[in-house]
């Protein structure tokens, strides 16, 4: 059965895409957390970092280097931050990985 961001990759669900190619997806958070708030996603199912495999080394890199895109494409020069939950008391809520993209305001830290 197909998570929700499997349908959301396969255009089942809708959602705001920022960027696309072959290994990934980014589009915007359906509950913000910052005024920018991108989740970026390798097209490939990975459930849970810990999870993450030698042979998915360069598809999660990857997710960093669209990270940089996006900054460029937005314009976002005073910073941003990446996160990727895993597990259950991280606030890990879709099983599918995904980099968290934060920006548009000072966050933070330690975070909550
Ligand atoms: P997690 O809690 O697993 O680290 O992050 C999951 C994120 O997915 C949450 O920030 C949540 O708001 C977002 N999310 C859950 N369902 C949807 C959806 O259907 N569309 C979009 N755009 N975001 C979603």
């Amino acid at each position: 059965m197909k998570n929700i961001f499997e349908k959301i990759i396969d255009r089942e669900i809708p959602s705001d895409i920022v960027y696309e190619d072959d290994i990934s997806i980014a589009f915007y958070d359906i509950n913000p957390q910052a005024p920018t708030h991108i989740l970026i996603i390798p097209k490939k199912r990975i459930t849970r970092p810990e999870l993450i495999d030698k042979i998915d080394e360069e598809v999660v890199g990857h997710l960093f280097t669209v990270a940089r895109i996006i900054a460029n494409k937005l314009n976002i020069s005073k910073g941003y931050r990446l996160v990727m939950n895993n597990g259950e008391d991280a606030g890990q809520s879709v099983f599918h990985i995904h980099l968290h993209f934060l920006a548009g305001r000072k966050l933070s830290w330690p975070p909550g």
